[in-house]
């Protein structure tokens, strides 16, 4: 059976004692209801990841994560933050390919892919986003933009190493924006998602893939996006900045 995960995206949100309150009040609530194939993760600013990942010592259904990484092993990169790095403060997840990095920092597929393979040289497990923007969709371009991103971004991956990715479908047109996916646009791309999956390595890593939902994801619409067949969980941006929110999510 495939994980279940709901991941929290702070984004550039919360100083170093308002992160610290908001994760401690997290895992008080969710301690006791994540189980199983079941996990949680909060993908905090750079500044908080050793404190949660001390915090989180114990408590083996949640997780760390970064936002980014670079793409390089080490070197003289001013300001960056290494994968291997991430690792060492006790970090397991790294997103990469949010839109707002494609969009604001001109992140392509050809140096996600880069990043893709640091990250897991380095022990780390990839949250890779993928969606189309508003204009893609109304041309019907929707399933050519996830395909290509697929490709480009992590299809040249053997079997073993995509093993280890969570993909997450966020189209841009809902991320921030209170306009959430259906139920039915979301897992109509999901599956497609993990028919590419399929269809470029097996059936049987399609059926393990972990594919999320983002969005403008809630605890009003959770319910239903996750009940979908393809649908296994989400990547929470503002809804994650409140705890009480991010975990009647989780429930
Ligand atoms: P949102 O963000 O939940 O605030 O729409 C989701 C994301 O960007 O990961």
């Amino acid at each position: 059976m495939r994980k279940k995960i709901v991941a929290g995206n702070w984004k550039m949100n919360m100083d170093y004692n308002e992160g610290l309150s908001l994760f401690s009040e997290v895992i008080n609530m969710v301690k006791d209801e994540v189980t199983g194939q079941q996990q949680a993760v909060v993908c905090s600013p750079f500044i908080h990841l050793h404190s949660l990942a001390q915090m989180a010592k114990g408590y083996g259904k949640i997780a760390i994560g970064a936002q980014n990484a670079h793409q390089a092993e080490s070197g003289a990169y001013t300001g960056e933050i290494s994968a291997k790095m991430i690792n060492s403060v006790g970090a397991t997840y790294v997103i990469l390919g949010h839109s707002e990095r494609r969009q604001y920092f001109g992140e392509n597929n050809a140096l996600l892919a880069k990043k893709t393979d640091t990250v897991l040289a380095n022990g780390l497990r990839p949250i890779f986003c993928i969606g189309e923007t508003l204009d893609e969709r109304n041309a019907e371009k929707h399933f050519d933009i996830i395909k290509s991103q697929l490709a480009e971004g992590v299809f040249h991956l053997d079997e073993a190493h995509f093993s280890q990715l969570v993909i997450a479908y966020e189209p841009v047109w809902a991320i921030g924006t209170g306009v959430t996916a259906t139920s039915a646009q979301a897992q109509e791309i999901h599956a497609f998602i993990r028919q590419e999956i399929a269809a470029k390595y097996n059936d049987t890593v399609a059926g393990h893939t972990t594919i999320l939902y983002g969005g403008s994801c809630n605890p009003k619409n959770a319910p239903e996006l996750f009940a979908q067949p393809d649908i296994d969980g989400g990547l929470i941006g503002g809804a994650s900045l409140k705890s009480r929110d991010f975990v009647d999510i989780v429930k």
